[in-house]
């Protein structure tokens, strides 16, 4: 189906709230823009960024706005960056959450493979620069795959100690090459599965790290497909699970090829409950960010909740 026709087809639940030009909204854009920010709710055209902002809540993305993978569902500009990491911005971003009263902050990065560390130093120095400046506000970080540095970069990311650690393993194996071409689905899950260890390695007093991943669908998996990601995720003990619905974000991206009915995701939360996920968000409108403080007290309440 033409791009333009299918955007007219969506159904009634992939309706969403319109950005308020006024409140909550307004101030948030304002706080951004003076800070220089980017956020992954207006790079990648987050359909929850009425919600969200409307909320104060954002996803701050760090290391500038060009990415150096190109994955076909990503709405983000991918290229090659021209500029090193900003050495002030980390602090940018802990006065951003600072003035926004957060109590948890998610924050995410493009992928920097041109960088010797993958830009891993400047997720620790941001990870720091909050904490210094917001006691008690939790941290969340969705990573990169560090690919051919695995270790060396958890290493540094989790020197500094984030509250939830994130990698989003996006779609089925068998897809990869056609939706994520440069990632590595089985790399991907190694990673999740190596940050505990190397967690406990670093920090052996603190209890377990919390590992989170997330999923589209509609991006050409069955619903096997999705159980069957979902049943690895936890078998590389990985502890929240977010799946939510792929939105073509232009003509020129991967086609949509299925929109997933509430029931299905419903059936999806179950599913998940049962492999023994701490809590299981999954909806059409679901992103990995999309309520994260919720999303990590329903998995630390240890309620296996299953919500949205
Ligand atoms: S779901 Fe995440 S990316 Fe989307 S608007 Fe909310 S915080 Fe931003």
């Amino acid at each position: 189906m033409p791009w333009s026709e299918l955007q007219k087809a969506r159904p009634e639940w992939m309706t969403v709230r319109a950005p308020s030009p006024n409140g909550r909204f307004t101030e948030l854009r304002g706080l951004i823009r003076e800070g220089g920010l980017h956020t992954v709710c207006e790079e990648a055209r987050c359909p929850n960024i009425g919600e969200c902002w409307g909320r104060g809540t954002a996803t701050f993305q760090i290391l500038g706005d060009v990415c150096t993978r190109a994955c076909r569902y990503c709405a983000v500009t991918s290229g090659r960056p021209e500029s090193a990491p900003e050495p002030l911005e980390p602090l940018r971003v802990a006065r951003a959450v600072e003035r926004m009263g957060l109590r948890h902050v998610v924050v995410t990065s493009v992928d920097r493979d041109d960088l010797p560390d993958r830009g891993a130093g400047h997720f620790a120095a941001t990870i720091r620069a909050i904490r210094r400046a917001n006691p008690g506000c939790g941290v969340e970080v969705l990573v990169p795959d560090f690919l051919g540095f695995r270790d060396e970069a958890l290493r540094t990311v989790l020197e500094a100690a984030p509250e939830v650690f994130n990698h989003n393993i996006e779609t089925a194996e068998h897809l990869y090459r056609r939706v994520r071409p440069k990632g590595d689905y089985r790399k991907a899950l190694d990673l999740l599965d190596r940050a505990k260890d190397v967690w406990a390695e670093l920090h052996p007093a603190r209890p377990p790290l919390m590992t989170k991943s997330g999923m589209i669908v509609g991006m050409g998996e069955s619903d096997d497909d999705v159980l069957g990601v979902m049943r690895d995720l936890r078998a590389h003990r990985v502890d929240v699970v977010t799946i939510g619905q792929y939105l073509q974000p232009t003509e020129r991206h991967l086609p949509l090829d299925r929109w997933v009915t509430p029931e299905q995701f419903r059936r999806y939360r179950q599913e998940g409950r049962a492999m023994g996920f701490g809590s299981v968000f999954a909806g059409p409108l679901v992103r990995s960010s999309y309520r994260a403080e919720e999303q990590r007290l329903a998995a630390e309440g240890g309620s296996r909740a299953v919500a949205h």
